[in-house]
């Protein structure tokens, strides 16, 4: 793009276009970009300094995204939608991110996230093709509720949750202890284990739930970063809904998972902590560059350890960058650029081969943008340590990269593992005995010790069989 990056009508003080890797969008999508940047600095970025002072959800923003019709990026041209792909979104959610406001940009990206899981599975559900063809002109924020009290950053075990089938349709219970935008979405898609659940966890249905069914505690809601994002508690108290809400059919949690969840949040969700390591150093940049030392007659940008902070801070952003738009562009050479009626073949889940990629942009996105802000803000000085500047902002707003799940800790030794030992060593849902450390811990017990474990054990055999008949081992999910 020749034309220079424009910021509330001058240009840009930031890094320019030249160090945006312009050649993977179309046309129309640099258009959208530029439009969008345009948006973030007269309303996103404003509210940005508001929700972060004082913990507003960022509804407005999401008002002018609905005008750029963004809210359905993703549903078919056909249905009202842009009919966008997964580039465009990364591009979308980067660009929110870096110069407009990153508690917009994740409730956004579980906003995308949900809208794709509905997406999904819309294809003979009249519920979900209404609710999709209204996201802009209602401003229907949607958001992805599976973390569970009781299992912490494992949001694949809903422990806490559970469906039964009645006259009416499902009654849902669910207990999140983290939603995004929780009591302030319209629209909720909650996983919980199947109606007929019986002790698989891997045995897991979505649902949608609307705002009036679900109950949220916003006013606990406060965080060191992302604080407009309200990611709240969330309580869905044994509510019947209709048999349309059931999202695919019974049992299609897996399937949701890793074709769809998965690789949308971890997607999405890599752009936005690229796009906050890139809002850092634009901030840096334009400090750097302007502040003087009269002594020695120097800006701060002519130090060479300033040059030297700025250099690497590019380079190992861009290359998170490309690795992310690296995985949306293959998400779209395998989907006809995101094309849903592929999936009207339930059993086409062409993005979830690739899981483990998915696991590895997150990672390296996360890792980076905590490591870019806090050289951002050493170049920046104590000038960047108020609030003013903004850079502290950005610096908490990435520090949740890390901890989000599935956190940094998970996914490396999700992706070890899988190298050394494979797919079933991962034991998602804690079915795979580990036969080695099984015996290791046997070796260690006298023959008193061997005499009490075993009489134990075959005390709980007995009565499991008498409580219920042996389940069939659970296949390895992977
Ligand atoms: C800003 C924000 C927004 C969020 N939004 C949503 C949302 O919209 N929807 C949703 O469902 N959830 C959401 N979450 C929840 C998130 O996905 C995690 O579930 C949550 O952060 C877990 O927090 P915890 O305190 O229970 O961590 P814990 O799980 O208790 O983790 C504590 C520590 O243990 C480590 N650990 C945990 N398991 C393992 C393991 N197997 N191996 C090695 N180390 C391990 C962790 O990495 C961490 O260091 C959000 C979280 C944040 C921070």
């Amino acid at each position: 793009m020749s034309k220079a990056k424009q910021w509330n009508g001058a240009e840009y003080g930031g890094l320019g276009y030249e160090f945006d890797p312009q050649w993977l969008l179309t046309p129309a999508q640099q258009v959208l970009q530029a439009q969008l940047i345009e948006v973030c600095a007269t309303t996103l970025r404003p509210n940005a300094v508001d929700s972060d002072r004082n913990l507003v959800y960022p509804r407005k923003n999401f008002e002018a995204l609905a005008a750029l019709r963004l809210l359905g990026l993703f549903v078919p041209k056909d249905w009202g939608g842009l009919g966008e792909d997964h580039t465009c979104a990364a591009m979308v959610v980067e660009t929110i991110a870096r110069y407009g406001c990153p508690s917009t940009a994740m409730c956004y990206t579980m906003h995308l996230g949900a809208t794709a899981a509905a997406l999904f599975r819309s294809h003979h559900n009249p519920e979900l093709q209404q609710l999709l063809q209204r996201l802009d002109a209602e401003v229907l924020i949607g958001t992805l509720s599976y973390s569970d009290p009781e299992t912490g950053s494992h949001f694949w075990y809903p422990v806490s949750s559970r469906a039964e089938a009645v006259d009416a349709g499902w009654q849902v219970s669910k207990k999140a202890s983290w939603t995004t935008s929780a009591g302030f979405a319209d629209w909720y898609i909650v996983q919980t284990t199947s109606p007929e659940f019986a002790g698989n966890y891997a045995d897991l249905s979505c649902f949608l739930i609307y705002a009036d069914e679900v109950k949220a505690e916003p006013h606990k809601w406060d965080a060191l970063g992302l604080r407009g994002n309200q990611s709240g508690t969330l309580l869905v108290d044994g509510v019947s809904v209709p048999r349309s809400r059931m999202v695919g059919p019974t049992g299609d949690g897996i399937a949701s998972n890793d074709e769809i969840v998965d690789p949308f949040f971890l997607l999405c969700s890599s752009a936005c902590w690229n796009g906050i390591a890139l809002g850092a150093i634009d901030i840096a940049k334009q400090h750097v560059t302007r502040k003087k030392h009269v002594d020695v007659g120097m800006r701060v940008a002519d130090y060479p350890t300033i040059q030297d902070y700025f250099g690497e801070a590019i380079i190992e952003t861009n290359a998170c960058r490309s690795f992310t738009f690296s995985m949306g562009k293959l998400m779209d050479d395998l989907t006809d650029h995101c094309d849903w009626s592929i999936h009207s073949d339930l059993a086409a889940l062409p993005r979830s081969v690739y899981l483990p990629w998915y696991w590895q942009i997150k990672f390296a996105a996360a890792k980076n943008v905590a490591q870019v802000g806090d050289k951002m803000l050493h170049a920046c000085g104590g000038s960047g340590f108020k609030k003013d500047m903004e850079i502290e902002r950005y610096l908490r707003d990435g520090k949740a990269g890390w901890v989000m799940g599935p956190t940094n800790e998970v996914l490396r030794q999700f992706v070890g593992k899988l190298a050394l030992l494979g797919f079933g060593a991962l034991d998602y849902w804690n079915q795979n005995v580990n036969e080695r450390v099984l015996h290791n811990e046997v070796k260690k017990l006298d023959v008193e010790g061997k005499r009490r474990l075993a009489a134990q054990l075959l005390a709980e055999v007995e009565q499991a069989e008498v409580v219920e008949p042996p389940l069939r081992a659970p296949a390895v999910v992977g």
